[in-house]
């Protein structure tokens, strides 16, 4: 088992985020303004600033915000949307997360590992319908150990189908030691996600039973400390929504970017912020007080755009299609699509209850998804580029922060959207999306002549037949 390090006093601290929030009630909007025009100079703000952000009640300071939220999105990653999906290896947990479908003392749910086979098979049926990046997830038992997550990501990434492979495997797993992660570093992870849930000590306590392993606040909380020392350089972090007051967990995101900003140099690559879901058996979700509403859900997602510009944000299909199509402007880089979350449930294609964590709420075809974010204009992107040449963690930021993630993403958004088409759409998808890459290519052009001849380049390449083509 693991070798629990002892943490005696960690980096939240309950009473000074309550005065924060106290101190920043009624805020004046001369102040909200400055705030604002420092985050669409892409700085990240600082907890008293976000802390007035979050007090704002006044609706049109509030739409500011939103507006605000929209043009920093559009400034740093353009109409750029970046698709995954999810692979749930298996359910069984040791763990008693009142909220969770998984939690040890669920009777109503059938416990599932996928084996090699199995896994290879949701593998092949994934890349058969045009993904490249997944996020594998697992419950907290001995036998998802790093030596088997470490197995499960060598087995996805040695799975091929046709032209099709999948070239970057993030993990949602529990928090381990840092020889854990040294293993799943050397299986070539790409981002290592931990979700906090709740920053509040007592509701975490009270909600992850003293007896469990997740029962231990700060070992969680640290989880990615030992992560990044173990030398995996994205890490992602996130709340569960419904646990506690949103506004004391935007806060706790914040201060947790800002302590692993002091610690290591870089921020979390990316920020979730799951809202809580009904599952199977499990009362809490009727129980809790603290569920948000699609009006604060607005305020969450785009306060947190503001404060911390460059870190990725996800938008999962918990979501329904109306929320996700509504909130994606105000800040969204990452969303899933074509999700299954029951353990096999790519083969079924189909919800399987009593396998499943919670219940989606956008269950679309990848393919469906697509064709509406090109109506809507979004550029879907499955591009790995910088993590296959090396820009992860700092040197991502390096890139990112003075502006020039474009350079390098909408080009690989371009040609990996152009293989998309090409092997895997709809008719309907293909015409919208070639049409879409025709105008960004126009919009290049404008700018930078040279830059849209390269791009035309690889994109014959492509045409040509040869795959994994960047810039
Ligand atoms: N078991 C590991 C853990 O707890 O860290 C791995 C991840 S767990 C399978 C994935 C995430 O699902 C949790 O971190 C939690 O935030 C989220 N989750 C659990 N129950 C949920 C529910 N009822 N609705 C929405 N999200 C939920
Ligand atoms: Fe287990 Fe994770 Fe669910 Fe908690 S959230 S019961 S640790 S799977």
């Amino acid at each position: 088992m693991y070798n629990f390090r002892k943490y005696d006093k960690d980096f939240i601290d309950d009473q000074k985020i309550f005065d924060l929030l106290e101190a920043a009630k009624n805020p004046d909007p001369v102040e909200i303004r400055s705030i604002i025009d420092k985050s669409l100079d892409k700085i990240r703000l600082e907890p008293h600033e976000t802390a007035k952000l979050l007090q704002v009640e006044d609706p049109a300071l509030l739409e500011e915000i939103f507006e605000a939220a929209r043009q920093l999105k559009q400034n740093i990653y353009g109409n750029r949307i970046v698709f995954f999906a999810p692979l749930y290896i298996g359910n069984k947990c040791i763990n008693n997360c009142l909220y969770c479908g998984f939690r040890r003392d669920n009777q109503a749910i059938v416990r599932k590992t996928l084996t090699t086979d199995e896994l290879k098979e949701q593998v092949k049926i994934l890349i058969g319908k045009g993904h490249k990046r997944l996020i594998l997830v697992y419950g907290e038992h001995t036998i998802y150990d790093a030596d088997f997550i470490s197995k499960t990501i060598n087995t996805v990434y040695e799975t091929k189908e046709n032209n099709g492979e999948i070239r970057r495997v993030n993990i949602n797993a529990a928090p381990m030691d840092i020889e854990g992660y040294k293993k799943l570093k050397e299986a070539g992870i790409g981002t290592f996600q931990i979700f906090q849930e709740t920053y509040h000590h007592d509701t975490y306590r009270a909600i992850h039973p003293q007896n469990t392993i997740k029962g231990n606040y700060s070992w969680r909380l640290y989880g990615l400390d030992r992560a990044m020392e173990a030398g995996i350089d994205d890490v992602g972090i996130g709340v569960l929504f419904g646990l506690y007051d949103w506004k004391f967990e935007v806060m706790g995101l914040l201060l947790h970017t800002i302590h692993l900003e002091q610690t290591f140099g870089v921020g979390p690559h990316t920020i979730s912020f799951p809202r809580l879901e009904p599952a199977i058996n499990t009362k809490f979700y009727n129980e809790t007080k603290y569920k948000v509403s699609d009006e604060n859900f607005k305020k969450i997602i785009s306060i947190l755009r503001l404060s911390v510009p460059y870190t990725g944000m996800i938008l999962t299909a918990r979501e329904s299609p109306k929320i996700r199509k509504e909130m994606i402007p105000h800040g969204i880089s990452q969303i899933d699509a074509g999700s299954r979350i029951g353990i096999g449930g790519y083969e079924q294609d189909d919800y399987i209850p009593e396998k499943e964590q919670f219940q989606l709420g956008d269950t679309r075809s990848l393919d469906e998804i697509i064709e509406e974010m090109c109506r809507l204009g979004y550029l879907t992107s499955f591009c790995t580029a910088c993590y296959r040449s090396g820009r992860t963690g700092e040197d991502f930021m390096d890139i990112a922060r003075p502006g020039d993630i474009q350079d390098f993403c909408t080009p690989n958004g371009i040609l990996t959207f152009k293989e998309y088409l090409l092997d895997y759409a709809s008719d309907n998808t293909k015409k919208a999306g070639n049409q879409l890459i025709e105008e960004e290519l126009k919009k290049i052009g404008l700018k930078n002549l040279k830059k849209r001849k390269l791009i035309e380049e690889k994109l014959k390449l492509i045409e040509a037949g040869e795959r994994d083509v960047y810039v």
